[in-house]
């Protein structure tokens, strides 16, 4: 047979620039030169007389997703650490983690001494399963963790009732899904609390930087404390050369908190983000037609969803396909064509070598944690199923202009149609 793929010699699809990411907005530059000369570039040195950067984010944000309150934190990890740790999860506690996600929906629930139950996703959105949920509460759960996965809002009707009926806070992990919403409100202020990531990757970013957001005061608080080594902000009017945080003593926290370099980029980021979405979200709905028409499963996502946020698209392959090759390997000849990387979905955490509590002396204190930390004890064959079976490619690619992702479909179309060519 001939090379007609490239990734067994032959001419590429495309030789296209694709977007890149990230994309500083227009007032980035004037914001962090106004950092730099402010006199204060963190929210733990002393108040010169004008609101933080940090509170003018934290204000938008809260506002952007419909929430009483955000606080800010140094990273999407912290933000979840402490958000379950507000909600009063502590050590020994069991926490439902979905089993298909990015290790800090576990490593999280480590570092603040519970226990990560890792359970399986449904197979069209990838999203934690709510029966698999409920059939993992036991006497010892304190948390229900959903990680709104790649472009899905996850069930959240039937996992607030679930929630509801064993009266457990339901924490949303909105990493990849600032923007996404559910019956038209926010996703991560229709559970007890909302995480974000800021990380670099992210549909929001500043390169690093994390945020929670709730409606609960109390909740609040006690992440104000947690992420100021037990400070929070003051509300009353503070002087020029003083100290904005207060020292109260009620809850001990540590220094999670965001610069103000970081908060003065995400104000930049924050402008552009629903046009972006809309811009992602109409070449997602151009290419899931064409991948239909192509018999492509792309990800679903919840009935309720009004709004998708795209962090990465996903696209599972047909069964005939993937037994000529391995998902891998289409994933690396789909990269070869398009000259993006498109890749396979995380690994389920109960075989991921970035989720290995024993690797770490730290969690050896106790036979008994080890022992119940242990991923390898959990069961996600859908998950499994999912990582064989989906590939999917990062948002900035969205950003193209809608002929460029008519290329996508096409590249889709070549591979699926000389599949022999890469077979083992
Ligand atoms: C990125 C990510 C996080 C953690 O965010 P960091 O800012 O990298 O600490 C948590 N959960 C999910 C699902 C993520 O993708």
């Amino acid at each position: 047979m001939g090379n007609a793929l490239a990734l067994s010699g032959g001419p590429r699809l495309t030789d296209r620039e694709w977007p890149r990411w990230p994309q500083p907005g227009e007032r980035a530059l004037k914001n962090l030169a106004d950092v730099l000369n402010s006199g204060r570039w963190t929210i733990s040195c002393a108040y010169q007389g004008r609101p933080s950067y940090e509170r003018q984010f934290a204000t938008a944000f809260a506002d952007y997703c419909n929430s009483a309150h955000c606080v800010p934190t140094a990273t999407g990890t912290s933000a979840l650490a402490v958000a379950l740790e507000a909600c009063g999860v502590g050590a020994s506690d069991e926490v439902i983690v979905p089993g298909l996600s990015w290790v800090a929906s576990a490593s999280a629930v480590l570092g603040i001494n519970a226990v990560p139950v890792l359970v399986d996703v449904d197979p069209s959105t990838y999203c934690v399963d709510p029966a698999a949920v409920e059939a993992a509460i036991t006497d010892r759960t304190r948390a229900i963790t959903v990680v709104h996965a790649y472009s899905a809002v996850a069930d959240l009707d039937a996992l607030l009732d679930i929630a509801q009926r064993h009266g457990l806070p339901l924490v949303e992990d909105c990493a990849h899904a600032h923007g996404a919403r559910y019956n038209h409100w926010p996703v991560g202020s229709i559970g007890t609390a909302g995480v974000f990531s800021m990380q670099g990757s992210k549909l929001l970013t500043s390169g690093e930087g994390g945020a929670v957001v709730t409606d609960d005061p109390d909740i609040a608080t006690r992440a104000e404390h947690l992420r100021a080594d037990g400070r929070v902000l003051r509300r009353d009017r503070v002087g020029v050369g003083e100290m904005e945080l207060l020292e109260t003593g009620q809850l001990m926290g540590s220094n999670q908190c965001l610069s103000e370099f970081h908060a003065a980029v995400l104000l930049d980021q924050l402008d552009l983000l629903e046009e972006q979405n809309a811009h992602r979200a109409k070449a997602a709905d151009h290419l899931t037609r064409r991948l239909q028409e192509l018999g492509l499963t792309v990800q679903d996502t919840a009935p309720g969803t009004t709004d998708r946020a795209y962090y990465r698209y996903a696209v599972r392959l047909p069964d005939e396909v993937l037994a000529v090759a391995p998902v891998g390997r289409i994933a690396r000849a789909l990269t070869a064509e398009l000259g993006f990387s498109v890749m396979q979905t995380h690994r389920p955490l109960n075989d991921n070598p970035l989720h290995r509590p024993s690797s770490r002396r730290r969690f050896a204190t106790d036979a008994r944690y080890m022992a119940r930390i242990e991923p390898s004890q959990f069961d996600l064959p859908v998950a499994t199923r999912v990582y064989e079976s989906v590939v999917s490619f990062g948002h900035e690619v969205l950003l193209a202009p809608l002929e460029a992702i008519e290329d996508i479909a096409l590249a889709f179309e070549k591979i699926t149609s000389h599949i022999g060519e890469i077979a083992d």
